[in-house]
């Protein structure tokens, strides 16, 4: 029996986690669901988006399914996505980016995978106003983070049998921060022979990636370019819908869809729930349950190839808990 922290998130989450529920009980695995607040939910019932008790359930589970939590733009509190990967030290966020056959996409055969650090960059949350009308934001790399993160990023390449891995940078522009990142890329990448390494500027890479994705194998990258380029790569393989993510520290790990909480559906039982299952089944291995992750994600490749009771984006006109529920009768 596993435990695992469940937050079931703001928007869409409570329709997609409840979608997730439904699959993985048809999947037998066994597992205590701990329900744990975060977003909007918890800041209006305990008056802080994200409780102690939330960090203390995932700290003593060391695993946790989320739904996606609303961040306010400009004003309000602080993303609570940014803060949990922080706290927890999930340096590390795993995006993979693969075509299900039957998904209305220009590629076929795109089998991406993102890995995008967690911790820094940009994200480090260092912002400042100088005076009333200018305002600056401070790009933070190390050394450290910088060579866990491509060590990271080999150890899954060969891990997963993975022939290439490129570093995206914009080295030529900042020196000093990419270019630290790149040199700590190459010292990381010289201990694995056996596995290419390549690097891109992140422009070039944006325009490689539209045109000939199946060159690419895993990428690593820093927070900015991850965040862009993950969902550009979520883009190629059939939208948002599908695509699953993972925050990996030392012995913990946080598993949730790329997408938000999408708002404006909040509540209409309409978008896609495959990126929160397939978050599920990168859980599932996490797990150690891989049959069971394989068996969740050949009935979904299966529905999705079938091209029936798919949700809209998919183009057909299920709801979520429709679609998840023909996925866990094929379970
Ligand atoms: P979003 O991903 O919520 O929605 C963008 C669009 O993508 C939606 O309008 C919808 O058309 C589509 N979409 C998203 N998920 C879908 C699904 N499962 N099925 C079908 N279509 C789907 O992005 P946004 O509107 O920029 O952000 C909304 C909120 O979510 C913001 O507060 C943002 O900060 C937050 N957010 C949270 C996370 C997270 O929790 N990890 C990630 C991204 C955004």
């Amino acid at each position: 029996m596993h435990t695992v922290t469940l937050i079931k998130g703001d928007g869409v989450g409570p329709e997609i986690s409840a979608a997730v529920l439904t699959v993985l009980a048809a999947a037998g695995v066994k597992i205590k669901w701990e329900e744990a607040a975060a977003g909007q939910e918890a800041l209006e019932k305990y008056g802080t988006p994200l409780p102690p008790a939330t960090l203390e359930s995932i700290r003593r589970n060391r695993v946790a399914l989320k739904g996606p939590l609303t961040t306010p733009v400009g004003s309000g509190f602080r993303s609570v996505n940014v803060a949990l990967r922080r706290e927890l030290d999930l340096y590390v966020n795993l995006r993979p980016a693969k075509t299900f056959p039957g998904v209305n996409s220009p590629f076929r055969d795109i089998d991406l995978v993102v890995v995008r650090e967690n911790t820094e960059d940009l994200y480090a949350g260092v912002e400042h106003m100088v005076g009333a009308d200018a305002a600056e934001s401070i790009k933070i790399i190390t050394r450290g983070a910088s060579e866990r993160i491509v060590r990271f990023a080999f150890e899954y390449a060969l891990r997963h049998h993975r022939r290439k891995v490129t570093a995206v940078h914009k080295a030529n522009i900042l020196k000093l921060s990419d270019g630290l990142f790149l040199e700590s890329a190459r010292r990381v990448a010289a201990a694995y022979p056996s596995i290419e390494f390549e690097d891109r500027i992140v422009d070039n890479m944006a325009m490689q990636l539209v045109q000939k994705p199946q060159l690419y194998d895993v990428l690593v990258m820093p927070n900015l370019y991850g965040d862009i380029l993950s969902d550009l790569c979520a883009g190629l393989v059939g939208g948002l819908g599908l695509a699953p993510g993972a925050n990996i520290g030392d012995g913990m790990a946080l598993f949730e869809p790329v997408h938000g909480s999408a708002p404006k559906y909040s509540g209409q039982n309409k978008v896609n729930p495959g990126a929160m299952i397939m978050s599920a089944v990168l859980m599932l291995h996490h797990l150690g349950e891989a049959d069971a992750a394989r068996r969740v994600e050949a009935a979904l490749a299966d529905q999705i190839r079938e091209g029936k009771r798919l949700t809209y984006d998919l183009g057909g006109s299920a709801g979520t808990m429709e679609m998840a529920e023909a996925v866990a009768a094929r379970i």
